[in-house]
């Protein structure tokens, strides 16, 4: 059964990026992105297969329609910004959202592409770090509307760097281009 699947996969990640695991729930955001096949159904999918694999979203932002990043000669986004309770350790975390991508058909291709789905930690608890494979906060977070605007719906105070919240931050963008409001969330046991 695929949820066992993931499950006892992502036990598996947990031992291959060799961190204790965080003795406490942390809390982290999660950016989710579709812009191919039934889009708000693939943002639902990739939830429910985060929650498996033991980040449970506890909260979900509206839903947004925004124009391609980066290539623009592709289907608009769909983005939504969630927040995840989990014991999963950052990188545990990075495993696991790269299996969830993976198991949904995501296929490598270019950068800011078409995709099934897209999950990018936005913020993990306070945490800082800046690796090779992984950046948190998230750098393209302070300049992208399309993560900002939902982010700010679930989390107004929250920081996303040092003394920079994402209120301030979304104060010197341009909301109105190319961004709509789509739907509400309206899957699982969400405010
Ligand atoms: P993007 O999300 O910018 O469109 P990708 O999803 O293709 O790009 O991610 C490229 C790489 O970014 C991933 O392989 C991952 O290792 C790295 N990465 C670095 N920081 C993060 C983060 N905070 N969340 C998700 N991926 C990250
Ligand atoms: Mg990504």
């Amino acid at each position: 059964m695929e949820s066992n699947q993931i499950s006892s996969m992502s036990k598996a990640s947990r031992c291959e990026a060799n961190e204790p695991m965080p003795s406490e729930s942390q809390s982290a955001y999660l950016g989710l992105g579709s812009n191919l096949n039934d889009r708000e159904a693939c943002l639902y999918r990739a939830v429910t297969m985060l929650s498996n694999a033991g980040a449970r979203c506890v909260k979900a932002s509206s839903i947004y329609e925004s124009e391609p990043f980066g290539y623009s000669d592709q289907p608009a986004f769909l983005n939504a910004v969630i927040k995840v309770k989990t014991f999963l350790s950052v990188q545990a975390l990075l495993i696991t959202v790269k299996e969830v991508e993976r198991r949904m058909g995501r296929i490598s291709g270019p950068r800011w592409g078409p995709r099934l789905i897209d999950i990018d930690i936005l913020l993990y608890d306070d945490v800082t770090l800046a690796t090779e494979e992984l950046t948190v906060p998230h750098p393209g977070l302070r300049h992208r509307v399309f993560v900002l605007l939902p982010l700010h719906e679930i989390a107004p105070r929250v920081n996303i760097d040092k003394d920079l919240s994402v209120e301030k931050a979304l104060e010197s963008l341009d909301t109105s281009q190319g961004i709509k409001k789509y739907a509400s969330w309206r899957y699982g046991d969400v405010r």
